[in-house]
């Protein structure tokens, strides 16, 4: 028998230690890592996705004492089990408080009732003016307080659809221990979402334009990510949504989100616009910690592999098509492993073989048992580009609010999934995604209305831009990362 650790403060923290929140990958193959090491690894060495060996718990009891709290104080309880020993708890308040500071919002994500039952969240008010803030900007302070502590320094290498990639960067921006690479379709996100890119000027930020789609984009951060020797070299890190620490940032607005329509007491739906399908399953996550929360609705657009899942269990590869609502011009959703773990009751094995069968056939079906436990829990709508302006238009006429395109996407799913639902009386928050000025022309087209941008980015179209094109090709996009990390040369 080891010897009794001499104080009560050794004894703590070897407890915490030892209990530490484990994460473990969605294929079955790579190590069980802590918070530490899966903030700072993304993607598994095995292709999976890290998820929490078992979830958290939130009692009713606890959930109840949040009523009324701030923010940033029901995000610390929330996050504090998931981090486990990795950051001391005054460290977590600090690294909460800096990252909800650059919030225009006291609430940072206030809620407003926008109909009977049916209330908006707006997860817009942060520096880029979408949601991803949220997650990004706490991740950001995570790896510098943990890189600072070892002495380390990473390259962070991410894919943008459009709004992540302003996020990453300017959560990123000017850190010392971090070099950051964001890729983005060539042609396929709006002026202002390039923009908000190419012109941080920051050291440390490159903006990559790829000949190709989102998917392509995103095919070659996963490829770079299984290319161990690369990867090691630069200290490869990700900011997309695969990493479970921005998914661990989202939980938090689902939680503040139900407690301020009655939770524990009463259950909530949330009705969220999904691509790759991130956001939703924080909310997943959430109702699996115990939280009261009773369907989880996924709005996509033409794009709609998600809604065929949910509806019919099986999903087909498809062609991505541009749309309205870029942000989820996504045609394989990467988070969507983490649901199908559990689809697969965390049959890691299974879940890598069904995946390799999917990148050959362009085909996967769920599992039947699994398949008809999780549909008790979602349920699925689709728009496309025409229903989306028709939604944005009667939102402006019947309340006055400008909404952009993805968010009018989760007003419409909440409102079709009411009038179909068990219970219709079931208040709904259908998640606001972006500000209306991230979408000025859409915006436009469905209302007349061009909405202006905030102060802080009013003169976004007269700066300068800096940004490399390059190739579909995943050898040159390598090249340029290795001649301008600063980890790439053998320093
Ligand atoms: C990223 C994004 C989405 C989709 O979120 P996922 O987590 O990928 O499902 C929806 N709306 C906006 C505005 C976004 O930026």
């Amino acid at each position: 028998m080891g010897g009794l650790p001499r104080s009560r403060a050794g004894w703590a923290k070897q407890f915490r230690m030892r209990f530490s929140l484990r994460y473990i990958s969605t294929r079955g193959q790579a190590p069980k890592l802590n918070f530490e090491a899966t903030l700072l690894t993304g993607l598994a060495r095995d292709g999976g996705l890290y998820v929490p060996e078992s979830w958290p718990q939130l009692s009713p009891g606890r959930i109840a004492k949040f009523a009324g709290r701030p923010y940033q104080e029901v995000a610390a309880a929330v996050m504090r089990p998931f981090i486990g020993s990795a950051l001391k708890a005054a460290d977590l308040e600090a690294a909460i408080a800096s990252a909800y500071g650059t919030f225009r919002h006291q609430a940072v994500t206030p809620l407003t009732q926008v109909d009977e039952g049916l209330w908006l969240m707006e997860l817009f008010h942060g520096p880029t003016l979408a949601f991803k803030d949220v997650a990004l900007q706490l991740l950001g302070q995570l790896y510098d307080r943990v890189l600072k502590a070892r002495g380390e320094r990473i390259t962070v290498i991410g894919a943008t659809s459009g709004d992540t990639g302003s996020a990453a960067l300017e959560a990123c921006r000017d850190r010392a221990a971090i070099d950051i690479f964001i890729l983005h379709p060539k042609g396929r996100v709006s002026e202002v979402q390039r923009r908000q890119m190419t012109t941080i000027d920051a050291g440390n930020v490159y903006n990559i334009a790829i000949d190709g789609s989102f998917d392509d984009c995103q095919d070659m951060v996963k490829a770079m990510f299984n290319d161990a020797a690369f990867r090691d070299r630069v200290n490869m890190a990700a900011v997309n949504s695969i990493n479970w620490a921005r998914v661990m940032a989202q939980i938090v607005y689902y939680v503040t989100g139900a407690v301020a329509l009655g939770a524990p007491h009463r259950a909530v739906n949330f009705a969220v616009p999904s691509g790759n399908f991130g956001n939703v399953y924080a909310g997943y996550a959430a109702k699996a910690m115990g939280l009261p929360i009773e369907q989880l609705i996924v709005g996509s657009n033409r794009n709609d592999v998600l809604t065929r899942f949910f509806t019919t269990g099986a999903m087909k590869m498809a062609k991505v098509v541009p749309s309205l609502s870029p942000s989820m011009d996504i045609q394989v959703s990467s988070n969507l492993e983490r649901l199908l773990f559990d689809l697969f009751n965390r049959r890691g094995d299974k879940l890598a073989a069904a995946m390799q069968d999917f990148r050959k056939t362009g085909k996967f079906a769920a599992p039947a048992a699994g398949w008809a436990r999780m549909r008790r829990s979602f349920r699925a709508h689709r728009l496309d580009d025409r229903q989306t302006l028709t939604a944005m238009r009667e939102v402006h006429r019947l309340t006055g609010m400008l909404v952009d395109p993805h968010s009018a996407i989760g007003i419409v799913a909440a409102l079709a999934a009411r009038k179909g639902g068990k219970h219709p009386a079931t208040p709904t928050i259908a998640l606001a995604t972006a500000h209306a000025a991230k979408f000025p022309d859409a915006v436009e087209q469905a209302t007349g209305i061009r909405p202006a941008l905030p102060a802080h980015l009013a003169d976004l179209l007269s700066r300068k831009e800096r940004l490399t094109e390059l190739p579909k090709d995943l050898g040159k996009v390598q090249e340029f990362v290795l001649a301008h990390t600063r980890l790439g040369h053998n320093r």
